[in-house]
């Protein structure tokens, strides 16, 4: 038995998925005695779940390390790493952190601890890392993995090097997943995966162990989850527009539990450049697509992610996506600059040819039209009634999502966070509604 309660901090950084694992490692710590810190000063251990998607987020890990380090001159400290890390970052920062570990082992690491920390024992392993029992962040809202890694092989994108290839979790075990948390009253569920649309397609990989097996279409799984019976809303992110299938889009104009949301990232309105991301699609066909979508699901909301200034995107191309942008008319959009990533295709074949303060300019230029688009759609609000699953309490204002993902505060108690709340929408924004609650 240790002798005083160690006590562990968690670094979190990017995306959904990221989020999900660390509930997955904080099981484990907690099941061999450590309990939670929000402060990095009182920890005894400290994990990082880490992003390769840009270099920012690496450079604020390389900086924390060291100051980590500095801690262990006067007293002993347990570092981790695991996440997204490229080989480039895990050959320098082997040497800087304890222990290093992909998350598909995340199960080894009390072995690890052991050795240098005394903890209750072992964890009961589980057969893949997906099968630990989360620590939930929410008791209203949930991610759940549906699959791992990613086959698409964009060439800006570290995600296929850190995460390997896709392989998607035995339906069975998301349905028990799911089926658990809507008995414990949860409202929200996400399901998460890099390209969730191929759900189901490693049955035709050699690498997968699902080879050969009979598996469900993403659409499948959807359309199951969608019948059965409760109160509860469904997401899914990310969804590659190559694998949008008509499927698909059938189960979510059903408009059951599926809300009314899509993240269909574009990353490019020029064919060039779309082509040289490798991307599957062209201009025309994405558009095609939303276009279908906006007349089969009347009123979805739709995000994206775009990133601009890629190796040698011209003014012209970039106002192409400017172009694209103001045809496509998204709610929200992630734009990001392009960051050259070690051991993808492009940083090996192009140069990163656009200076940092254009890359600014441009994001700053596609946010304006972003501004004008989203406030337009959120309009449409205005004397409308709509349901929201409160989040949280800021400045005395409840505030959460609708079904559209949009965000809305009102006036209330806060004993409703948790609840579905109907609401009447008196004020829009560019990036959120404001309303009162109906008695
Ligand atoms: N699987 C998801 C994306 C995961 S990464 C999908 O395909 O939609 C999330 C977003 O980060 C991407 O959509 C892209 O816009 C951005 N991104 C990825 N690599 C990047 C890079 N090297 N530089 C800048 N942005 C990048
Ligand atoms: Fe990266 Fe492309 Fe896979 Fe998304 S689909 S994770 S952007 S390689």
């Amino acid at each position: 038995m240790p002798t005083k309660k160690l006590k562990y901090y968690l670094f979190v950084i990017g995306c959904q998925m990221n989020l999900s694992d660390a509930e997955r490692l904080e099981t484990i710590l907690q099941s061999i005695g450590y309990t939670k810190t929000t402060k990095e000063a009182e920890a005894d251990f400290i994990g990082v779940v880490s992003c390769a998607v840009r270099q920012k987020a690496m450079d604020r890990i390389y900086g924390k390390i060291r100051q980590w380090n500095l801690i262990k001159e006067s007293r002993p400290l347990i570092t981790l790493l695991t996440g997204c890390v490229l080989k480039h970052d895990k050959n320098k920062l082997k040497y800087q952190f304890d222990i290093l570990l992909d998350m598909k082992d995340i199960q080894k690491l009390p072995e690890q601890l052991q050795s240098r920390q005394a903890t209750l024992g072992n964890f009961i392993p589980a057969i893949s890392y997906l099968q630990i029992k989360p620590s939930y962040e929410s008791k209203f809202k949930a991610y759940v993995p549906i699959m791992t890694g990613c086959n698409k092989f964009c060439t800006y994108c570290a995600v296929p090097y850190t995460r390997g290839p896709e392989v998607s979790r035995p339906a069975e075990e998301i349905f028990t997943e799911i089926k658990e948390l809507l008995n414990k009253g949860y409202k929200e569920i996400t399901l998460l995966g890099q390209n969730v649309n191929s759900y189901g397609l490693d049955n035709k990989d050699t690498r997968s162990p699902n080879y050969k097996k009979k598996m469900l279409s993403f659409a499948e799984l959807l359309e199951k989850i969608n019948s059965w019976r409760g109160d509860f809303w469904l997401r899914f992110v990310t969804s590659h527009p190559y694998d949008m299938s008509d499927d698909l889009i059938s189960v979510m104009a059903e408009r059951k539990h599926l809300a009314e949301y899509l993240h269909l990232p574009v990353q490019s309105g020029n064919n060039d450049i779309l082509k040289k991301m490798n991307r599957y699609y062209t201009v025309e066909s994405y558009l095609e697509k939303l276009f279908d979508i906006r007349q089969k699901i009347p009123g979805i909301s739709v995000s994206t992610d775009i990133i601009v200034g890629f190796a040698g995107e011209t003014e012209k191309q970039f106002l192409d996506t400017a172009k694209l942008m103001q045809q496509a008319k998204y709610d929200m959009a992630y734009i990001a600059q392009y960051s050259p990533r070690p051991g993808t295709s492009a940083h090996r074949l192009y140069k990163d040819s656009v200076p940092a303060e254009e890359k600014k300019r441009r994001e700053n230029y596609l946010n304006e039209i972003l501004k004008t688009t989203a406030k337009e759609y959120n309009q449409k609000f205005t004397n409308q009634f709509t349901t929201v699953l409160v989040d949280g309490i800021k400045n005395k204002k409840l505030y959460g999502k609708n079904r559209e993902f949009k965000t809305v505060q009102f006036i209330g108690q806060k004993k409703l966070i948790g609840n579905f709340v109907k609401v009447k929408i008196k004020n829009t924004g560019p990036w959120g509604l404001i309303g009162n609650k109906i008695k």
